[in-house]
Order: structure tokens, then C-alpha cells, then sequence
């Protein structure tokens, strides 16, 4: 198939079995491996790992509701690679969850994981389910339930899950004390993301939005952008993309657009991500911020910047709007917020992408700070955990930067190549079973 974006000249070929802007989520990690195949020379022979998830477990969940009722939800987990160590990887709350959804993004942690040189291998889960409509005694009994059906496969140095989408400190704290009850021991050290109360880390809520921050502003330095005044535009202002405001707008960038499930607001003054989330925390909503002016959802894609930072949902940027973006930069804090069609025409028009994998594994390399932490019982200041991961994102992103330079191609497909060699050769030194 043929694709031409209206305001572009260049045609894709897309593989006729593939809907450019309709493919699932987990076809777009089978497309990224394809992509990198041919750079993995002898360790090609092990590729087939990468395409299978390890394990998948897909749990019913009954709980009473309040009024009485019972009522089922459907859970997953899948650990999609262990050949480096444990599965490791967040669990999201999403009416849109689905399988293919959680096998991706386990499939993306194991990537992730090996970018950074992080100890472990990929894992998801998640529960299909829209959490606004259920109460926290609602929630809490859905969560245990789901921690207990997956019990059989996670545990400290098994599988260690950790906060996604519309999960946080809370259900990290019932799924320790659920898992714990059941193992008849206190164990900390099985999800990451927890309330510093309970063995979480200092650092770890910005750890995402500052690891978008530190490689986004190492690719800006790349480029020749001077940060000082660089127009942002954030969609997503969560737990990522407030964070990555934030931290962007401290270092004397300029929040131009904002852009969450509410609305779209922009400002040629800037935004003040403080005054955005006191405004959304009294109103509900981002949209009304004094001094902005709202537009519509699609008119973000547009909007005058030098740095985007999709920081929302996956399948964000895709041929209905990548040929819009005037961007130099896009740091994705989301995980896979662009389909690869996309991906191939922001390369042709120049525009650099700081990929997923890279860019958000800020939250994950605190996470294994936190695992390292409840392991020794000993903790670090918050200071000690910001350099750390200052070092281990800068360091990855320069090396990944130089393996973009040496084979002339994307920082995503260097990200992949890396990672990829990475795991595929823990699988050859391991050998097969038996
Ligand atoms: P969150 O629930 O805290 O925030 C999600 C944000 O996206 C909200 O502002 C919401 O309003 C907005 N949003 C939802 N649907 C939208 C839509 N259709 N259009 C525009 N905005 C929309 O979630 P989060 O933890 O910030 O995660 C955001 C993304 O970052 C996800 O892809 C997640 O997998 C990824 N991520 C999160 C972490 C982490 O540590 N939280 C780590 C790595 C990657």
C-alpha cells in the first residue's frame, strides 16, 4: 500500500497487511524489530525471542461494588522478556486496555530496560477498566483481587510491577500489602513507585517527566537549540507531562501548548505549568487558565514549537497530523505516541525524535533505584538519586547519539539496535532450556 500525506509529497510503503494509521499496538513493536533485524548480524539466529512474549497471564476479577453487585473485570500481565533479569514494568487502569496493548508495552520495557542498562528484562499489566466510575474502596478491592491473580507470577525478583496510567503511590501500597499478606511477609521490594513511607523513593514522581527533561535537553544541545526561551508544546500534563513541563519551564524554556483529555490551551507568553495544575486541581479541567486561549485538539499538532513532548497516550502522531508538527525536536514521554509511518516521514522532514524508550525510562531507572534501596534497606537523598539518573540518562543518550551517527539512522532504530544486541546476547550466553 501506497500512503501520501496531503500536505507532503513523500509516499510510505506500508506492508499490505498493515492499516498505517489502524495497526495494533503490538504489530508496531513486530514492525520496529523488523526494522533492526538486518543490524543484528549473528545474534539474528535469537530474534524469534523478541518476538514472543515469555509469559501471559489474563486474570478474571470479581469484587463486590458498593451497591452489592459483583461485578468482572478482565486483568493481564505478560512478561515479555526475563533473559536479563527479573520482568519489570507498570500496570495501567484503562477502559481501552487490551491484550495487545499490555504485550506491547511489556515488549517496550524490555527495550527500554536494556537502553538504559537497567538489570531487568520487560513486564505490563493492566486492567480494562474506566476507574472514574468506581469509588477508592471500589478500586482498592478491584486491585488486591488483581494483585492476588497475579501473585503466581510476580514477586521481588521475579517480575516487580510499578505505576502506569491512572495508577499511583495508592495501588502500589494495597498491591505491597496484598502481595505481602499472601507471601506472610513484608515485601517491599515487589512493586516500585510506592509512598516514601512504605520503601518508595525520593525522586521517583518527577523521575519520568526529568528523564524527558535531561534527554530532551541533551538532544536540544545536539542541535545547536538553545534552551533559554525554546517554545514547548506538552500533550499529556499527568504525571510525565506536568513534570516535564515543569522542569522545562525552570530551565527557562517556554510552555506554548498544554493538551490533556479536557482541552487544548496555548500562550505565545508561556504558561506557567504551576498556575496550569493549581488551575486543573480547582477546576477540573485544563482549559480556562487565565492568559491562555484554547484550541481545538487537532490544532495542537500545529501549533508553533520547537520542542513537542507527547507525553499522553500511545498512536498520538500518526499521517492524519505528523506532516503538521513544526517541531525540530519531539521527546516522547508517552509510550508509542508516534506509529511508524509517522515515525518515517517526521525522519524525512528532518525532524529529530527522542524515542520512548529512551526518553521516559527516567521513571524505571528510579524504580531500580527504589528496588535497589528496599533490598539493602538503606536510602539515598533525593540529591544522590537526581545525579544518578542525570548520569545514567546523559550517558545513555550519548552513547545511543553516537550509534545514531555511526549507522545513519534514526536514535530510534539506535535504541533498538542496542537493545535488541543487548538482550539477544544475554539469550545466546544463557543458552536454551533444557
Ligand atoms: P497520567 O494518567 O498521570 O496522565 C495522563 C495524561 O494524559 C493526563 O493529563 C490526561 O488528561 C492526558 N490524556 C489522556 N487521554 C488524552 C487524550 N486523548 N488526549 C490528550 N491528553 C490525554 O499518566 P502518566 O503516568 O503521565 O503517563 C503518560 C504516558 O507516559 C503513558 O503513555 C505512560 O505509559 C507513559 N509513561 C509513564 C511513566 C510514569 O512513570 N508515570 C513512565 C514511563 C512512561
Amino acid at each position: 500500500m501506497t500512503v501520501t500525506t496531503p500536505d507532503s509529497p513523500i509516499k510510505h510503503q506500508i506492508p499490505s497487511y498493515l492499516d498505517p494509521n489502524n495497526i495494533g499496538p503490538y504489530e508496531i513493536f513486530l514492525e520496529q524489530v523488523e526494522r533492526v533485524t538486518p543490524y543484528l548480524g549473528h545474534l539474528t539466529k535469537w530474534v524469534e525471542t523478541l518476538k514472543r512474549p515469555k509469559r501471559i497471564l489474563v486474570v478474571d476479577i470479581p469484587v463486590h461494588l458498593d451497591d452489592g453487585t459483583v461485578a468482572h473485570f478482565e486483568g493481564y500481565r505478560v512478561q515479555h522478556n526475563t533473559s536479563r533479569g527479573p520482568a519489570k514494568g507498570g500496570v495501567r487502569f484503562h477502559q481501552d486496555v487490551t491484550l495487545s496493548e499490555v504485550m506491547a508495552l511489556s515488549a517496550w520495557m524490555t527495550i527500554k530496560n536494556a537502553a538504559v542498562n537497567l538489570p531487568y528484562g520487560g513486564g505490563k499489566g493492566g486492567i480494562r477498566i474506566d476507574p472514574r466510575n468506581y469509588s477508592q474502596s471500589e478500586l482498592e478491592r478491584i486491585t488486591r483481587r488483581y494483585t492476588s491473580e497475579i501473585g503466581l507470577i510476580i514477586g521481588p525478583e521475579k517480575d516487580i510491577p510499578a505505576p502506569d496510567v491512572n495508577t499511583g503511590p495508592q495501588t502500589m501500597a494495597w498491591m505491597m500489602d496484598t502481595y505481602s499478606m499472601n507471601v506472610g511477609r513484608t515485601a517491599t521490594g515487589v512493586v516500585t513507585g510506592k509512598p516514601i513511607s512504605l520503601g518508595g523513593s525520593l525522586g521517583r514522581s518527577d523521575a519520568t517527566g526529568r528523564g524527558v527533561f535531561v534527554t530532551g535537553a541533551e538532544a536540544m544541545k545536539k542541535l545547536g537549540m538553545p534552551m533559554e526561551g525554546a517554545r514547548i508544546a506538552v500533550q499529556g500534563f499527568g504525571n510525565v507531562g506536568e513534570a516535564a513541563a515543569r522542569i522545562f519551564h525552570g530551565a527557562g524554556a517556554k510552555i506554548v501548548a498544554i493538551q490533556d483529555v479536557t482541552g487544548t490551551i496555548v500562550s505565545e507568553k508561556g504558561i506557567d505549568p504551576a498556575k496550569a495544575l493549581a488551575h486543573l486541581k480547582a477546576t477540573g479541567k485544563i482549559t480556562g487558565l487565565e492568559g491562555t486561549e484554547e484550541i481545538t485538539r487537532d490544532e495542537f499538532w500545529s501549533v508553533d514549537c520547537d520542542v513537542m513532548v507527547p507525553a499522553a497516550l500511545e498512536k498520538q502522531i500518526t499521517l492524519a497530523n505528523a506532516g503538521q508538527i513544526r517541531a525540530k525536536l519531539i521527546v516522547e514521554g508517552a509510550n508509542g505516541p508516534t506509529i511508524p509511518a509517522a515515525d518515517d516521514l517526521l525522519a524525512e522532514k528532518g525532524i529529530t525524535v527522542v524515542p520512548d524508550v529512551l526518553a521516559n525510562a527516567g521513571g524505571v531507572t528510579v524504580s531500580y533505584f527504589e528496588w535497589v534501596q528496599d533490598f539493602s534497606s538503606f536510602f539515598w537523598t533525593e540529591e544522590e538519586i537526581n545525579n544518578r539518573l542525570d548520569r545514567i540518562m546523559q550517558d545513555a543518550f550519548r552513547s545511543l547519539w553516537d550509534v545514531k551517527e555511526q549507522h545513519g539512522v534514526t536514535l530510534r532504530t539506535a535504541v533498538y539496535i542496542v537493545s535488541c544486541t543487548r538482550v539477544l546476547e544475554a539469550r545466546a550466553l544463557r543458552g536454551l532450556y533444557p
